[in-house]
């Protein structure tokens, strides 16, 4: 039996774990959740899975949990001290790291620190601070296993394959809701176009991501952390059904690639019944009724932020953080309707020329250039 940490349980990702979970009762226990402020679901999910350890990051929250749970054998702890004793548990055997945003570093670094394998969704986390992570994980003995569609699929891909073998990492993209439009046609669209996925559904931040095409540029970065290859080995391909979750090509001209039904919960349970697999997760891919499967290039022009992140990889340092801390003020401002949805790479790009980059050796720098970064898009905001 594995004992399950998830943190951000009330989430997307962490619902459809805890889905996994609940079919295979034998396979897996909950032992740690941690969530934001939707008290009254994570409520319910502690009645339903019983975990020895909860942790919410604000008092207020803490307090309603601590009346609904009195005489309850529940070890309940708040702020993000108490997320981060969570997600480094002594007896947890995964931790689904999938707090949104960068919320999610310190506690997905708690449970790295800890030597924990971790299921690792937060992106964010590995944007800001790709090469800590990676060097702690190194250091303890962490096993980081991709939760993210893309980096589950090249993980699945590249097997035990030498590095040397290995031409390129083909992540592949839905494009979002707005494939295909020009830039004339998405000056005007509101939130709830944009939140609109074709393929996934998803948490509200990282649906505006795949819009904008921002998600794939933090997933360059997430794959050049995760898998060790430079910016122009880590390419992108519109693939409007989401089948081929991402591709390996090798030096000798061949592919190799991962295809199933787009759902969150196959790579969830990948990693957590890592190395094995679980039985029918999710349906069948039905083959006959399957059109076709089609590629193009990403359109950089109209969708800038692909471009941006490029750009933040190969400038490195605290680049990447400055870019995701802007990208996560300016998407906010844009779900508030404080600016258009064009407005979003604009803003990005100010923050970033005005920049000056600093190596990202300690977390201290990175967490002082997040906050740079915030502040500056604020200001460019209210411009
Ligand atoms: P979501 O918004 O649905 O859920 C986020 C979770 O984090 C919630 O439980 C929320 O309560 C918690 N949270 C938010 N702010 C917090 C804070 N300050 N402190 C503690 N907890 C906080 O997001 P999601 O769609 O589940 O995505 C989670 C992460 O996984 C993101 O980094 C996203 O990029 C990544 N991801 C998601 C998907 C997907 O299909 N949803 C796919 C790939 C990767
Ligand atoms: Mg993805």
């Amino acid at each position: 039996m594995k004992q399950i940490v998830i943190l951000g349980s009330t989430g997307s990702i962490g619902r459809s774990t805890l889905d996994v979970v609940s079919v295979f009762p034998d396979k897996f226990s909950v032992l740690g959740l941690t969530a934001g402020s939707n008290t009254e679901l994570l409520l319910s999910q502690i009645k339903k899975f019983s975990p020895k350890f909860v942790a919410v990051p604000q008092q207020g929250s803490y307090e309603i949990l601590k009346k609904e749970l009195t005489g309850q054998k529940i070890e309940l702890l708040c702020g993000v001290d108490g997320i981060n004793a969570v997600a480094a548990l002594s007896e947890a055997d995964v931790v689904i790291s999938a707090i949104v945003g960068s919320a999610g570093l310190l506690p997905t670094l708690s449970a790295i620190k800890a030597g924990k394998t971790v299921g690792i969704a937060n992106k964010e986390t590995l944007v800001m601070a790709g090469d800590i992570v990676m060097s702690e994980a190194k250091r303890s003995g962490s096993v980081l296993i991709p939760v993210d569609s893309e980096h589950s699929a090249v993980f699945q891909c590249l097997g035990n394959y030498e590095k040397r073998s290995v031409q390129k990492l083909v992540l592949t993209a839905s494009g979002g809701p707005f494939a295909g439009r020009g830039k004339n046609e998405l000056e005007k669209v509101t939130p709830e176009d944009a939140l609109k996925h074709p393929n996934w559904s998803m948490g509200r931040k990282i649906s505006i991501d795949s819009a904008t095409l921002m998600n794939k540029g933090l997933e360059v970065i997430e794959a050049h952390h995760l898998f060790g290859f430079p910016a122009e080995k880590v390419d992108v391909l519109i693939h409007s059904q989401s089948i081929i979750h991402s591709m390996v090509e090798f030096v000798d001209g061949t592919f190799i690639a991962q295809l199933s039904r787009p759902d969150m919960k196959a790579p969830i349970a990948y990693a957590l019944s890592y190395p094995d697999r679980l039985e029918s997760v999710i349906p069948k891919m039905d083959w006959e009724t399957l059109q076709s499967l089609t590629f193009r290039k990403p359109d950089m022009e109209t969708f800038p932020c692909l471009g941006l992140a490029y750009d933040a990889l190969r400038d490195g340092g605290t680049m990447p953080a400055v870019l995701n801390a802007a990208n996560e003020v300016a998407v906010q401002a844009f779900l508030d309707r404080g600016i258009g949805f064009m407005e979003i790479p604009v803003i990005i790009k100010k923050v970033m020329d005005a920049h000056a980059v600093k190596p990202a050796s300690d977390l201290d720098g990175i967490i002082e250039a997040d906050a740079w970064a915030r502040k500056n898009a604020a200001k460019e905001i209210k411009s």
